[in-house]
C-alpha cells in the first residue's frame, strides 16, 4: 500500500461536507497563494513549526538537536532555520507543543485506522471522510488509493480541490468521489498566475468535467479584497457557470487566522487586507446583481 504526508487528521468536522465527517489534509500544494491561511500545508515534506510564545525555555530542544539549530538566548530557546533539517528531534521532547512537526508520513492502512474509528458516526450522521490539503490530488497514488478504500467501506467520501491536478487523475477521482469543494481562485489566467504561481487553465478543464460528471459540486471562492472580486471578474465567472447553469458561489471571505502559523515557520505575514461587514456586503451585491447567489462558508 502506498504512503503520503499527512499534517492533520480532523475527526468530528461538520463544516466539511454533510453529516459528521473525518477530514484527512495531506500536506503539499502546487499553488501558493498570496493568501493562503495554512502555509505549513504547501511543502510536501514535513517542517518544524515553532510557536515561541509557548517556549518555557526548558532547553530540551537545544539538548535533542543533532545540527546546532537550536539554542537558549535570554532563557528562550531559539530555532535558526538554516541549520534546521526539520527532523523533528526538538519536537518530541519539547513539553509545551512550542515546537511541532507538520507533516507525518503515513500509510493508506494506518490512515484507515483513524478514519474506522468513527464509521459509526458517518452512518448515523449521514457523514464520511473528506480529503483537503494543501492540494489532496497532488498526493498521486496516495491519495486516489485513500479515496478507493473509503469508497469500499461505503463512506461518502467529499474532496476539497484547487482542481490543479492531472486530467487522467482528476478523471478516477471523479469516478469515485460523491462531492467537490471545488475552489475557483481568479477567471483570468494572468491574475491567477499573479495570485497563485500558475495559470488557470487546468483548473478550468477539470472544473468543466467535474460540472459535467454529475458529481455534486460545491463551486467555493477564498474572496480577497482588490485582488478577485472586481467587476470584471465576477462577470467572468458568471458567463463561466452560467453556461453550466450554476448560479451559487460559496465564498470564503479573507481571514487572518494563518498568523501565528507563519510566525512559526519564520515565514512573513501576507499583506491581503480584510473586508469590513460594509465592503463584503458591497461585493455580495455585485455578484447579485450578475445573476450569482453567495453563501457564506
Ligand atoms: S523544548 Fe520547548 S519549551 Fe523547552 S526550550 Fe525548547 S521550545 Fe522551549
Ligand atoms: S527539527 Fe531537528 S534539526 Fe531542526 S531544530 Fe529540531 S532537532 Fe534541530
Amino acid at each position: 500500500m502506498s504512503q503520503g504526508t499527512v499534517y492533520n487528521i480532523q475527526r468530528m468536522s461538520t463544516k466539511d461536507g454533510p453529516g459528521i465527517r473525518t477530514t484527512v489534509f495531506l500536506k503539499g500544494c502546487p499553488l501558493h497563494c498570496l493568501w493562503c491561511s495554512n502555509p505549513e500545508s504547501q511543502l510536501f515534506t514535513p517542517q518544524l513549526l515553532f510557536f515561541r510564545n509557548l517556549c518555557t525555555g526548558c532547553g530540551a530542544c537545544v539538548r535533542a538537536c543533532r545540527s546546532g539549530a537550536s539554542s537558549m538566548e535570554e532563557g528562550v530557546s531559539r530555532l535558526d532555520r538554516e541549520q534546521c533539517r526539520d527532523c523533528g528531534a526538538c519536537a518530541l521532547v519539547c513539553p509545551t507543543r512550542a515546537r511541532e512537526m507538520s507533516g507525518r508520513l503515513m500509510s493508506v492502512e494506518e490512515v484507515m485506522a483513524v478514519l474506522r474509528k468513527d464509521a459509526l458516526f458517518y452512518e448515523n450522521s449521514g457523514g464520511g471522510v473528506t480529503f483537503g490539503g494543501g492540494e489532496p490530488t497532488s498526493g498521486g497514488q496516495f491519495f486516489l488509493d485513500l479515496v478507493e478504500a473509503s469508497v469500499l467501506e461505503g463512506w461518502h467520501v467529499a474532496v476539497d480541490t484547487c482542481g490543479f491536478c492531472p486530467e487522467e487523475r482528476f478523471h478516477k477521482v471523479l469516478k469515485m468521489a460523491d462531492l467537490f469543494l471545488f475552489d475557483i481562485k481568479h477567471m483570468d489566467p494572468e491574475q491567477h498566475k499573479a495570485l497563485t504561481g500558475q495559470d488557470n487553465a487546468l483548473i478550468l478543464r477539470n472544473m468543466r468535467a467535474a460540472l459535467l460528471s454529475g458529481r455534486e459540486v460545491h463551486i467555493r471562492m477564498p474572496l480577497m479584497p482588490g485582488l478577485n472580486d472586481s467587476e470584471e471578474n465576477i462577470t467572468a465567472m458568471a458567463d463561466f457557470f452560467g453556461t453550466f447553469g450554476r448560479h451559487e458561489i460559496e465564498i470564503m471571505p479573507c481571514h487572518a487566522f494563518g498568523r501565528n502559523k507563519y510566525a512559526a515557520l519564520s515565514l512573513p505575514f501576507p499583506a491581503v487586507e480584510q473586508y469590513t461587514p460594509e465592503a463584503l456586503q458591497r461585493v455580495r451585491e455585485r455578484f447579485a446583481r450578475h445573476g450569482l447567489s453567495t453563501v457564506i462558508v
